[in-house]
């Protein structure tokens, strides 16, 4: 059986980590700076971000709600196509959730789906970069330009990759990055990082130590500490930080597996048979790397769909859709407004089926999926 994803764990973590967490040294914060050099050397993050590890991407995205100082007038903009993390993170601040829609080429919000949804309560606009191919940040960063509105990334699925050379997650007012066992890097079942410019230094502090002071106060700037906003627990621990220092080396390694794999599965559907009218494909913006997050094929209609998801299971090959749109959820009823059309998300979520996408899969499991997908399409188009 070839299952959807297997988290990356290398094996030389178990015994390095195993020994060292004998004698952590909890509530020191050796770790986390060692932990950060490596994820800034890894993923290229320049000297003018700051990085804080949380539990998940969830809890970076709650950060910046709470930075935001949010209000039951302010809108939230984002993909309908999303994971309800994102959405999570906004609705529950009280602000309004406003859905845009993507295009249906590069799978990501865009200047020109997003442009008619900016009113005077627009607060930020978050776009997520699906499968690591980043959103037309350059149209998004035009339109908010002159205004006080911020762009803030759900970079979940963009470890190791960059657009015009910036890792994502670093080029927004503030992002984040997860570490899910679901995503490229794991810090060993969950994890995810905050990375903000110093604009907001105080403010997620402050959410760092549940809403005091108490970082002022570490550095002797005041003699006592007060509870002063809402803030939380947020930091990852030691053990998975310590995990994700050793795993963040093999980043390269696991991004150029992955993207060999897509290669392999793009030029197969493209070149050695012709699919055309049967299968699209997510499209790249100029300037966007990938990092082999996800191959999404995009099928000419639901049934099609369907049928291959079934083929590919009962031949032992794990094929999954993906986000429901959000819009179209009870939660999303409730917390979010849709106030143009979202053909293009509405179509695609019916149509998109992710294929089996790992660092490890192997040469020989690569060939039996494609095997499949040739003898299923052969019979169908
Ligand atoms: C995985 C994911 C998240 C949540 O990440 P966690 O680390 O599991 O909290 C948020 N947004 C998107 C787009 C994701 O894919």
């Amino acid at each position: 059986m070839i299952p959807f994803n297997k988290p990356y764990a290398p094996e030389h973590i178990s015994m390095s980590v195993a020994k060292k967490i004998l004698k952590a040294p909890l509530g020191d914060e050796t770790q986390h700076h060692l932990t950060v050099d490596t994820l800034r050397v890894n993923h290229g993050i320049l000297s003018d971000r700051q990085v804080v590890f949380t539990q998940s991407a969830t809890q970076a995205l709650e950060i910046m709600a709470l930075c935001m100082d949010l209000n039951a007038h302010d809108e939230i903009i984002m993909p309908s196509f999303t994971y309800a993390a994102t959405a999570n993170a906004f609705a529950r601040t009280g602000a309004r959730i406003v859905f845009a829609d993507i295009d249906p080429y590069t799978l990501n919000i865009s200047l020109e789906t997003v442009a008619p949804l900016i009113t005077k309560h627009t607060r930020a606009i978050i776009p997520i970069h699906y499968g690591g191919i980043s959103a037309d940040l350059d149209g998004l960063i035009k339109l908010i330009k002159g205004s006080e509105i911020r762009l803030l990334e759900d970079a979940a699925h963009g470890i190791g990759a960059n657009y015009k050379g910036k890792a994502l997650g670093t080029i927004g007012s503030m992002g984040c990055l997860s570490f899910h066992h679901t995503k490229n890097i794991t810090a060993g079942g969950s994890g995810g990082a905050l990375i903000y410019d110093s604009f907001w230094h105080e403010q997620v502090q402050a959410c760092l130590y549940q809403g005091t002071n108490r970082s002022a106060f570490l550095d002797g700037k005041v003699p006592v500490y007060h509870w002063e906003q809402l803030g939380g627990e947020f930091l990852m621990t030691y053990y998975h930080q310590l995990f994700l220092e050793k795993a963040l080396p093999d980043l390269d390694w696991v991004t150029n597996r992955r993207l060999k794999i897509s290669n392999d599965f793009f030029n197969f559907l493209t070149s050695d048979y012709n699919f055309d009218e049967h299968i699209t494909f997510q499209k790249t913006v100029e300037g966007a790397n990938g990092n082999g997050h996800i191959f999404p094929i995009i099928l000419r209609d639901e049934a099609l769909k369907r049928d291959l998801m079934t083929y590919l299971k009962a031949n032992g090959i794990h094929a999954f859709t993906h986000y429901e749109p959000l819009h179209m959820s009870r939660a999303g009823r409730k917390y979010g407004d849709t106030r143009v059309s979202l053909e293009s998300t509405e179509r695609i979520a019916s149509r998109l089926l992710r294929l089996p996408l790992y660092a490890t899969l192997t040469d020989s499991e690569v060939e039996k999926i494609l095997e499949h997908l040739k003898l299923f399409l052969k019979g169908r188009c």
